[in-house]
């Protein structure tokens, strides 16, 4: 199979089991032309959405609301103008953004969204349902094109990316939030890294093929952060639980709340989990950091400038 990005031939790269049923094997390849990480084959579009069904677009916890919210703070030495959040889910973010004078739209893929979206729309916030590529955007009018952990998820990431660059004004600004597979987290837990999310994460980037996908589209890249709070320290924190041997994204699981008949064996292995913490989580904070600041982080944030 040849790559999804530029065509070219792929090599094997490395198996792992899928992260929600954890019986389906999945596929990474890498691109010998661009470098890229991809699952190959995808699963078919029934099968994909299953791993949808249980985690994703409930009621968003106080967490992750406060995570969204804490997300303004990124753009707040631009001059509010026109912002488009792709694949905003329950539109959070853009809320706060209006709140900070921007003026707001978003996509989202999944109507399973829309209870939380409809309201955002009475607001004055633009919303529309589907993909990027087919949407009525008119070109040239955004001066932020945001995409929060969603291109990952994209089988064609590529096209989504010519479609944002059309989108946006001369000099205007696309920021993409997105695992980063040269992290050393991946180095260190390979299947058990926890941003791996197979096979939701359908493609996995690092720096040099972000750039280099970018600057083919018409984008200079002026900024890599290596640092998300709310990402990389929780990242580290989970894969060391994966690695060490505990029923897997155990803690994620019980964070969302997910699958309710628990085994006397998950209960011990949560009380071990809960018992641990006040270790683990200092050591996972600190290990984030230090992968930070040697450009190894487990999730990357790209800022670029349209040329
Ligand atoms: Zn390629």
């Amino acid at each position: 199979m040849n790559c999804r990005i530029c065509s070219q031939k792929t090599v094997p790269f490395l198996k792992c089991l899928d992260f929600e049923f954890r019986k389906n094997p999945m596929y990474l390849v890498q691109c010998s032309s661009c470098n890229t990480i991809l699952v190959d084959p995808i699963p078919e579009k029934n099968e994909l959405a299953k791993y949808y069904e249980n985690s994703y677009y409930h009621k968003p916890s106080f967490f992750f609301n406060f995570i969204q919210k804490r997300r303004k703070r990124f753009f707040s030495n631009m001059t509010p103008g026109k912002v488009l959040d792709v694949g905003c889910g329950t539109g959070n973010f853009l809320e706060t953004m209006q709140q900070a004078e921007w003026t707001c739209s978003g996509t989202e893929f999944s109507t399973s969204s829309k209870p939380f979206l409809e309201p955002l729309r009475k607001k004055g916030i633009s919303i529309q349902y589907g993909e990027l590529k087919q949407l009525d955007f008119p070109q040239d009018s955004f001066d932020l094109v945001t995409f929060w952990h969603v291109i990952e998820h994209l089988q064609f990431p590529q096209q989504e990316i010519a479609t944002a660059h059309k989108l946006i004004k001369k000099n205007g600004l696309l920021f993409i939030a997105i695992p980063n597979i040269d992290s050393l987290s991946f180095a260190f837990w390979k299947c058990n890294w926890f941003h791996l999310d197979l096979p939701r994460h359908l493609v996995l980037f690092s720096p040099k093929t972000i750039t280099s996908l970018l600057e083919k589209n018409g984008f200079e890249v002026i900024r890599i952060s290596h640092f998300a709070i709310e990402y990389n320290p929780y990242g580290v924190l989970q894969s060391i639980y994966n690695a060490l041997g505990f029923e897997f994204n155990l803690l994620t699981q019980k964070i969302k709340a997910q699958k309710k008949n628990k085994t006397l064996s998950s209960k011990l292995q949560l009380g071990l989990v809960f018992l641990s913490l006040p270790l683990l989580l200092p050591i996972s904070f600190l290990l984030a950091y230090i992968f930070s600041i040697i450009g190894r982080g487990d999730t990357i944030s790209v800022w670029a400038r349209k040329r």
